[in-house]
């Protein structure tokens, strides 16, 4: 797929990715799914989104050609790569801040690499595609385990280690009361994850009647519709003791559907355009003392943050793109003895050369689409 402008989707012909530098691998993609921070691109909100670039941080795949120096990987292995591209060496890859790697993105000092987002994010083509350049081709991707579904692994690059990342970085006390804002992909493996974490309540809000349908089902959580209630501070308080969640996640930055939430933002709040609602409501809705995680894609500068009352309140503020591969191994075990189930969210499969439906049905969350798929050569 190529990006030819916002709501522009386009399936051309491009050259097949040519080693570049002798750590790199070609991957033959054989599954991509479309995240919801790939939205934020597709309506055009993060910077420096080039005309031409091909968007995908999430895919599994085939080793089709390797560099001179890639000692660990061959042709013919079948790998999940992780959305961050990171060297492996440098400062922060060392202490395992794999999406802070400060070797592999040129255009920015605080965000990493990221495939397909952006050059912002140092301008990989991504692997909604039929081959992608994979570099440090020794350092992020893994062969995927004999016993693990490819869908399994595709869920494992992205949205489950970013939504149990979320869970983690709320500091999960036993029998805490867990909120999590966003019934998307990664609040629903939040949601999911912090009963693991020793959670003795787990809420989810949304306002999409089929994803709030899918916490019940598959994360075991209590739901709110933010729609159906006066107030949803309020109501949380209400059926909190009056005293607030002990951990929120906002895993709205990191489900990404700006346009929904942003949408909601501007018209019905009044307030500016791309103001933090649900960070805000994460900051209201916590107890004094708690904690607040933020995962995901914040792109835009924000303001209108309501810092003085995360100040005054005493709260702890956590927040990072996900570090995927270091979560890999306690997700790994989780998946193999069924504690967690990741393919069980996807609700489509769209064949590559129909990316821009995809993208259109995704955005307009139509057809219960909560995470689609796409197949090359279906
Ligand atoms: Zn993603
Ligand atoms: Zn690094």
């Amino acid at each position: 797929m190529v990006y030819r402008g916002p709501y522009k989707i386009a399936v051309e012909e491009k050259d097949r990715p040519a080693v570049e530098h002798p750590n790199d691998a070609i991957v033959r993609v054989e599954r991509a799914a479309i995240c919801g921070s790939d939205l934020h691109l597709y309506h055009g909100m993060m910077p420096d989104t080039r005309v031409g670039t091909t968007f995908g941080h999430e895919f599994i795949g085939v080793v089709d050609e390797v560099g001179p120096s890639v000692e660990h990987l061959q042709p013919g292995d079948r790998v999940m790569v992780p959305f961050n591209v990171f060297c492996g060496t440098c400062y922060f890859c060392a202490k395992g801040l794999y999406s802070n790697c400060h070797n592999v993105n040129p255009n920015a000092t605080a965000v990493g690499g990221i495939y397909g987002y952006s050059h912002t994010a140092g301008g990989y083509d991504g692997g909604q595609a039929e081959y992608v350049r994979v570099p440090f081709a020794d350092v992020g991707p893994t062969l995927i385990p004999e016993w693990m579904s490819d869908d399994d692994a595709l869920m494992c690059t992205d949205a489950l280690p970013t939504g149990y990342f979320g869970a983690q970085l709320g500091d999960i006390g036993l029998g805490d009361v867990v909120v999590v804002f966003g019934a998307g992909p990664v609040g629903l493996f939040a949601a999911r994850s912090a009963w693991l974490m020793g959670a003795g309540r787990v809420i989810v809000v949304d306002q999409v009647e089929e994803r709030l349908a899918m916490a019940e089902q598959f994360a075991f959580a209590e739901t709110v519709h933010f729609k159906q209630v006066k107030d949803v501070v309020v109501h949380l308080k209400k059926i909190t003791d009056h005293l607030g969640a002990d951990v929120v996640i906002d895993a709205v930055g990191a489900e990404a559907d700006g346009n929904r939430w942003q949408h909601f933002t501007s018209t019905k709040l009044k307030l500016q355009g791309g103001s933090p609602i649900a960070l805000n409501w994460a900051i209201d809705a916590v107890r004094k003392g708690g904690t607040v995680s933020v995962v995901g894609a914040y792109g835009p500068v924000f303001s209108a943050v309501k810092f003085g009352d995360a100040v005054n309140k005493g709260l702890t503020l956590r927040m990072n793109q996900c570090p995927v591969k270091r979560q890999w191994p306690r997700l790994f075990e989780h998946i193999r003895n069924g504690h967690l189930t990741p393919s069980d969210i996807i609700t489509h499969r769209i064949p590559l050369e129909h990316v821009a439906e995809g993208y259109h049905l995704f955005s307009s969350k139509l057809d219960g689409c909560i995470k689609p798929v796409l197949v090359p050569n279906a």
